[in-house]
């Protein structure tokens, strides 16, 4: 029988909403394929979280400043942007752990502060001799109760190992790395924790596990020499050379669906303009721009958000040579409770990457420090930048071992952030056949999980499109509103 159905051979329109990395290689990702992309960013500039300001008169990362290396999906993306020249690895300095008045290094070769030797010295020295021997033995002991989606990094790793691995090594990386207290932290939303403790049955096993893959992948983390800035740079040029349009400064407010006179989405800003129609929507805005915009289409689903947590990054350009030492590795984490200290970690930037020495004047050093724990404002959220750099100063020397004298400031810079917890705790939103949503808050926090899960959500509504892309006179556009099951 002659079918009605007749192939559209024009390409398919999709709009991206959110020029950060997600969006951007969703964006990239959907041109590959054949479409006709827009990508529409709120902010002047591209990037969202991996953004860079000058300090002393070069740049630094005041969001990403590396990328985890699990998975290669970024190392992939470089490459083919041509950056692979560009990769550096992070000197190999190791970090630090600052807890009850005291910084020590940070015991090598765990996971999220999983000790993976727990009777190495420098496990010992950071967990007292009892407690490295109870660590010791968690692998001999037999599971006690299965893993749920629920079960938090806090309850398995006290029961697993004790509470001082936990308040000495898990609750200070937990919070400088997801900004999440352990106790709200699901195992499953750690990308690989809970699929390598279910495994080995244990979490030491578990640590090994993860750490030797990353090892295989060439080490943990990775960046780009001057930072990762020039990932957005390079994105934006091969859009650009692709034929996007990327429109810059223009907050997407509503998103219209499909009608009977109007068989496109409806794209529109604040003033009610429509800025694109489409034939598909990938929405890679962080969790709450991204539920509100999905509020208008399905009701209700803002208020699944959680709230996120506010959090700053301070750098700061010191002048004093007693730095050259890297007297704390590549940096320190923070245990919280500490009344002396507010910052949550610091990086040595300058001792972490050596080609941002490198640009420096001899003594000269970058320290970046973060505040801001789930749950409260930043202690530099009020304060006025005079008295906001004099405390990052007064954390660094404390942190550091070394009394840094106000005069050796000579530049300072602060950027404050919103972070939503990673995924993994709270359903993912229904979404229309016709979007898709990319971004952490759906794919996981951090640029692998970014990149990878991008790729995926755009490869996966190029193929639900595919069928839709025919003009056939029986069917009728509201089709298009089909919700598809999370
Ligand atoms: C201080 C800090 C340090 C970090 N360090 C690292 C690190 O070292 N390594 C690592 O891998 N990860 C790190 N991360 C996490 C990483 O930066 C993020 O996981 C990742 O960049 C998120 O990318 P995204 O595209 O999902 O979101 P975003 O980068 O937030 O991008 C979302 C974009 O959407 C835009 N937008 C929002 N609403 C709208 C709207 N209505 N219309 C149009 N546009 C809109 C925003 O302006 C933004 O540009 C860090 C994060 C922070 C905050």
């Amino acid at each position: 029988m002659p079918s009605s159905e007749t192939r559209d051979t024009s390409p398919q329109r999709i709009v991206v909403v959110g020029g950060g990395v997600a969006g951007l290689v969703a964006a990239r990702e959907l041109s590959l394929g054949g479409a006709a992309v827009t990508l529409i960013e709120a902010g002047e500039q591209l990037g969202g979280r991996v953004a860079s300001a000058p300090l002393h008169g070069h740049a630094v990362d005041v969001g990403a400043e590396a990328f985890a290396t699990r998975g290669g999906e970024v190392q992939r993306l470089i490459t083919e942007l041509g950056l692979a020249q560009r990769v550096v690895p992070p000197a190999p300095r190791g970090s630090w752990v600052y807890a009850e008045g005291v910084a020590r290094p940070l015991p090598k070769g765990g996971a999220l502060g999983i000790p993976a030797s727990p009777m190495s010295a420098e496990s010992r020295r950071v967990l007292g001799f009892g407690a490295a021997l109870r660590a010791a033995l968690e692998p001999l002991r037999r599971r006690a109760t299965p893993t749920n989606d629920e079960t938090t990094v806090a309850a398995l790793v006290t029961e697993r190992l004790g509470a001082r691995v936990l308040e000495r090594l898990v609750r200070p990386i937990a919070l400088g790395v997801y900004s999440t207290d352990p106790t709200e932290l699901r195992i499953a939303q750690v990308p690989g924790l809970r699929e390598a403790f279910d495994r080995s049955g244990s979490l030491v096993g578990a640590a090994r596990e993860l750490r030797a893959a990353s090892s295989a992948a060439g080490g943990a983390v990775a960046a780009l020499e001057g930072g990762m800035t020039p990932l957005v740079a390079a994105l934006e040029a091969d859009l650009l050379g692709r034929g996007c349009e990327i429109v810059r400064g223009t907050q997407v407010v509503a998103l219209v669906p499909p009608f009977d006179t109007e068989p496109s989405w409806q794209v529109h800003d604040a003033e009610g303009s429509c800025l694109a129609s489409a034939d598909a929507v990938v929405i890679a805005a962080p969790e709450l721009a991204a539920r509100e915009l999905l509020g208008g289409l399905l009701g209700g689903s803002r208020d699944a958000a959680p709230v996120p947590s506010d959090i700053e990054v301070i750098a700061l350009a010191v002048h004093d040579e007693r730095l050259d030492a890297a007297p704390r590795g590549t940096g320190v984490l923070v245990a919280p409770g500490d009344p002396r200290v507010a910052a949550k970690a610091l990086t040595h930037a300058t001792a972490k990457w050596p080609d941002r020495a490198a640009v420096r004047g001899p003594g000269e050093h970058v320290l970046r420090l973060s505040y801001g724990r789930t749950g409260s404002a930043p202690e530099t959220a009020a304060l006025a930048d005079a008295d906001a750099f004099a405390l990052a100063l007064r954390d660094a020397s404390l942190l550091l071992g070394i009394e840094l004298a106000p005069e050796s400031l000579a530049d300072a810079v602060r950027q404050p952030w919103s972070v939503s917890p990673p995924p993994g705790a709270r359903p993912e939103p229904q979404t229309p056949a016709t979007v898709a949503l990319a971004g952490d808050w759906v794919h996981g926090t951090g640029l692998a999980s970014v990149v990878a899960g991008a790729r995926g959500a755009a490869n996966d509504l190029l193929g639900r499109l595919a069928p839709l892309h025919t003009t056939d006179p029986s069917s009728t556009p509201q089709q298009e509103s089909t919700v598809r099951p999370a």
